[in-house]
């Protein structure tokens, strides 16, 4: 009798050494932990946007047919109309997680390389491992904007503007010194650029090798829909369209976001209330840096990872950064959540201000 052991040794060998991405603690196991209901947590972990999305969004489930397969050719129109470029220059995907994947399978391949500026969002490595590639980790500089060189032979370069996690939005120029410095194809992930209330896609025209990435989950509500896109110049799009699987977005995600799309009045009401509080929030938070996303980046005195756990305690989830490479110890990401939710976060934070500076007094600050 053979056992697991004999078919194992087929998995290929290199996946061993992938890091597995995380997402943060899971909501509904906390709930169960702390023995409260999922309407008590206060999730503030993943970005999302609290308000959800448009109710045309939710509208437009009702006469979904089920028994076809799914056409995008709505949703494609109604984000060249959003986004001002034809369909041609469009590819959408379940989710950006999918357009990243795929774009890694069209340009890396085993032992390439592909350029990852730290700390970002840990889907890029994960992805260029999946393809055999090896990701090399670029640090930052001290404004967290990116280095322009990229070293010869690199396939792909991973930005992020907004960036996850510290929130900062690169610089048109900085953006433009490394398309125009690289013969490799530059990734530019957008998820969160409705929150700065601009957008480096313009470049798209002007560079062959850039393409950007945009999602439904975040200004417009759908992160339950897993809907992406991204904007690519024709030679790309047409390579992304033959190999991506064809009818991964589902029926319904493709009319909701198909009608969100539609609905941008929603959209920007969203943004405005999250970017108002975000700002009030960062008043607030003397260890918040500035933030041009849907989150904080907080820079903490004590390990980020007590203070998520104390939170945690609290029913308050938040995200911890020291599972993103290069980020430290004393780093969390807020995401700006209803102002009732934010309220009970800082209240939080207050108190534990309050206990370490009682704790300063009483005995050594360097714990602190
Ligand atoms: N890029 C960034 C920077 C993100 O933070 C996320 C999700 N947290 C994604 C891409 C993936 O988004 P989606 O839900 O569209 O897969």
């Amino acid at each position: 009798m053979r056992d697991q052991a004999d078919f194992a040794k087929n998995i290929l060998p290199f996946l061993s050494h992938l890091e597995e991405d995380e997402a943060g603690p899971d909501p509904l196991q906390v709930a169960k932990r702390l023995g409260i209901c999922m309407q008590e947590m206060v999730i503030l972990s993943r970005n999302e946007n609290p308000y959800g999305p448009s109710p045309a969004a939710r509208a437009a489930l009702q006469d979904v047919p089920m028994h076809r397969y799914p056409d995008s050719r709505h949703f494609l129109e109604a984000l060249s109309g959003y986004t001002g470029f034809p369909p041609e220059w469009l590819v959408a995907g379940a989710g950006m997680d999918e357009i990243i994947s795929t774009i890694c399978r069209i340009f890396l391949g085993a032992g390439d390389r592909a350029v990852i500026p730290v700390p970002t969002y840990n889907f890029y490595a994960q992805a260029a491992g999946l393809c055999g590639a090896g990701p090399e980790y670029r640090p930052r500089t001290a404004d967290f904007a990116v280095e322009a060189d990229v070293p010869a032979g690199v396939k792909m370069v991973f930005l992020c503007s907004p960036n996850n996690p510290t929130g900062n939005a690169l610089s048109e120029d900085n953006v433009r010194a490394v398309l125009e410095e690289t013969d490799a194809i530059v990734f530019l992930d957008e998820a969160y650029a409705e929150f700065a209330g601009k957008s480096l896609a313009g470049l798209v025209k002007e560079h062959q090798n850039l393409v950007v990435g945009r999602t439904l989950s975040k200004a417009f509500g759908l992160a339950g829909l897993r809907l992406g896109y991204a904007i690519a110049p024709p030679w790309i799009a047409e390579q992304y369209r033959r190999i991506a699987p064809m009818f991964s977005i589902s029926s319904p995600s493709l009319a909701a976001g198909t009608a969100a799309l539609g609905d941008l009045d929603w959209m920007r009401e969203c943004v405005a209330r999250i970017v108002s509080e975000r700002e009030r929030m960062r008043s607030m938070l003397s260890c918040a840096l500035p933030s041009e996303a849907n989150f904080l980046f907080l820079q903490t005195r004590r390990n980020s990872k007590d203070i998520a756990e104390h939170l945690l305690r609290r029913g308050i989830i938040v995200r911890d950064c020291s599972s993103f490479y290069g980020c430290g110890e004393r780093a969390l990401r807020i995401t700006i959540g209803r102002r009732e939710e934010n309220d009970r976060l800082l209240q939080e934070m207050e108190m534990l201000e309050e206990k370490s500076i009682m704790r300063i007094a009483s005995d050594d600050a360097s714990t602190v």
